[in-house]
């Protein structure tokens, strides 16, 4: 299923050109707008899910296998020294654009790109809440 309001169904389908780096059946992986390092992508699916709890199961399985294809074929090209793969689920979580995508950010040694947490210790209070409750 498409959405016609959405930017990255668009995108996706060929309906606005974009820089492609590949793509399939399922999928177009696009050179991202506004890149965290340089040759930040997207792992788009050509139909719309708003995010990954709603992707098809099988589409899952697929974006990962593709995400290791692309970083390893990148890797090649880029000569970057790792990657960040970040997918973000609500807009409290970082989510701009509502149709499932991938991040894959590659990484250059003392690059400054900024993805990161605060480390904190683990509770054994949240930690008995969520094991007893799971
Ligand atoms: P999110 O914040 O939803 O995880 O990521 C959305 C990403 O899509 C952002 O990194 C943003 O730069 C990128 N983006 C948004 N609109 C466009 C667009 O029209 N073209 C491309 N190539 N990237 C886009
Ligand atoms: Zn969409």
């Amino acid at each position: 299923m498409k959405d016609d309001n959405c930017i990255f169904c668009k995108l996706a389908n060929g309906e606005i050109p974009t820089a492609t780096l590949y793509e399939d059946e399922d999928f177009r992986v696009i050179l991202d707008a506004n890149p965290a390092s340089k040759g930040h992508a997207l792992i788009i699916p050509k139909e719309h899910y708003a995010n990954l709890y709603e992707l098809d199961d099988t589409l899952a399985g697929k974006a990962m296998i593709l995400a290791k294809k692309m970083i390893n074929r990148l890797t090649d090209v880029l000569g970057c020294d790792g990657y960040n793969l970040v997918q973000n689920n609500g807009e409290c979580a970082g989510q701009t654009v509502f149709h499932f995508h991938l991040h894959l950010i590659p990484r250059y040694k003392d690059d400054g790109v900024g993805i990161g947490w605060k480390l904190n210790e683990l509770t054994e209070e949240d930690r008995e809440d969520i094991l007893s409750r799971l």
